[in-house]
């Protein structure tokens, strides 16, 4: 099999992974079939290298929608963006934890052996060797990957002069402008007045994910970055965009601090031909991870949970928490509680990291990464 064919059966096996996983926590668990209805899919795949007979869906998500403004006095405990994208990499950090707090465990305890290893010298701990992560998402990434196609809301703007610029998504979600200064000038249409829209768009995540993985801040003072290998993209796929997008943007990024890295995406498309769902984008966001029963439904007006206004399992405030659990008991001599923005603040190399990527995005004229308000960070949790 030659190499394009061998990249192209990789990724349709994603793919079909993904969808059955999906069918499967469906099937059966909802009386009607419209929860079930979504217009993004997204999922990531753990392998052993790049041997399908290994490969594991770990995370699961569905949703096209985020809150124009978050809530100050919220606390962490909603899901602002509740693109699938986004949220299938909260359920994979959901999934990180669980593999951290088996360490925990005595080895007879479970059968299950953790993906995480201790890291030889540097303290705290990184993946097994060989162990990958490949994500399929139904549709192009809004943002930049998705310009140009008929489903960008807003095609109207001149996209052209803002070609590979970062994005920040509007409309609920359902669209995306360019960031430009001074933000002040620009009439934020559907966002609150004096509150403009602070959610930087999928693509623009997914490349700063290239640079500084998955695992987000907090978890970064626990383990090395875990980076996407692969991404396949079903509808509505441009891989020239998405090859822009993901790797031309990201070629000034050097010089980055070991174990940071700028990771390669190896980009699927599919040969057949899914078609993306017609009819309204629906309200909810689905997210599982592996070890879970069902799927958590979030509303995406509210943030919370559908069923309960509780907030979901992927919250700031319930990861926060539960960060802190493994923290003081891997690092019992460093346990002085901080706030959640503290917590992410002193991950040093990880910041670094960020600060070289945005300030690469920044001198390439593509505009400046915008940053949640702090004080939305200012909050504790109790273990
Ligand atoms: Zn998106």
């Amino acid at each position: 099999m030659n190499e394009d064919l061998r990249n192209q059966f990789f990724a349709e096996s994603i793919f079909h992974l993904v969808k059955e996983k999906y069918s499967e926590l469906t099937d059966g668990c909802f009386s009607t079939s419209s929860q079930a209805r979504h217009k993004v899919l997204a999922g990531i795949v753990m392998t052993r290298g790049f041997d399908l007979r290994s490969a594991q869906v770990v995370s699961l998500a569905t949703g096209t929608k985020c809150l124009d403004s978050d809530n100050v006095s919220d606390h962490g405990g909603t899901l602002s963006d509740c693109h699938a994208e986004v949220v299938s990499r909260r359920a994979l950090v959901r999934f990180l934890y669980a593999q951290l707090e088996l360490l925990l465990r005595e080895p007879a305890d479970s059968e299950e052996q953790s993906i995480f290893v201790p890291n030889k010298g540097g303290g705290g701990f990184r993946l097994q060797d060989g162990v990958l992560f490949h994500m399929y998402v139904s549709s192009s990434p809004c943002g930049d990957a998705r310009l140009n196609c008929p489903y960008e809301t807003t095609a109207a703007y001149p996209s052209r002069r803002f070609h590979c610029h970062l994005r920040v998504k509007v409309d609920g979600g359902e669209g995306t402008l360019p960031i430009t200064a001074p933000m002040a000038n620009v009439n934020w249409t559907g966002a609150a007045p004096g509150k403009p829209p602070v959610t930087m768009s999928c693509t623009d995540k997914m490349a700063k994910w290239s640079v500084v993985g998955l695992q987000g801040a907090l978890l970064s003072h626990l383990v090395e970055p875990v980076y996407l290998h692969s991404l396949t993209v079903g509808t509505l796929n441009h891989t020239g965009h998405l090859g822009r997008a993901m790797a031309r943007r990201l070629a000034p990024v050097k010089n980055l601090l070991f174990p940071y890295r700028r990771q390669q995406l190896l980009l699927g498309c599919l040969n057949s031909s899914e078609v993306r769902p017609t009819g309204k984008a629906p309200n909810v966001s689905m997210n599982w991870s592996r070890g879970d029963g069902g799927l958590e439904e979030i509303s995406t007006s509210t943030g919370r949970r559908k069923d309960s206004g509780t907030p979901s399992q992927l919250c700031k405030r319930s990861m926060f928490a539960r960060w802190q659990r493994l923290q003081q008991q891997f690092n019992a001599a460093d346990t002085t509680p901080g706030t959640y923005s503290a917590s992410k603040m002193t991950a040093g190399r990880y910041q670094r990291a960020m600060q070289q990527f945005t300030s690469a995005m920044q001198a390439g004229g593509l505009g400046s990464w915008l940053r949640k308000p702090p004080e939305l960070g200012h909050f504790n949790v109790s273990v």
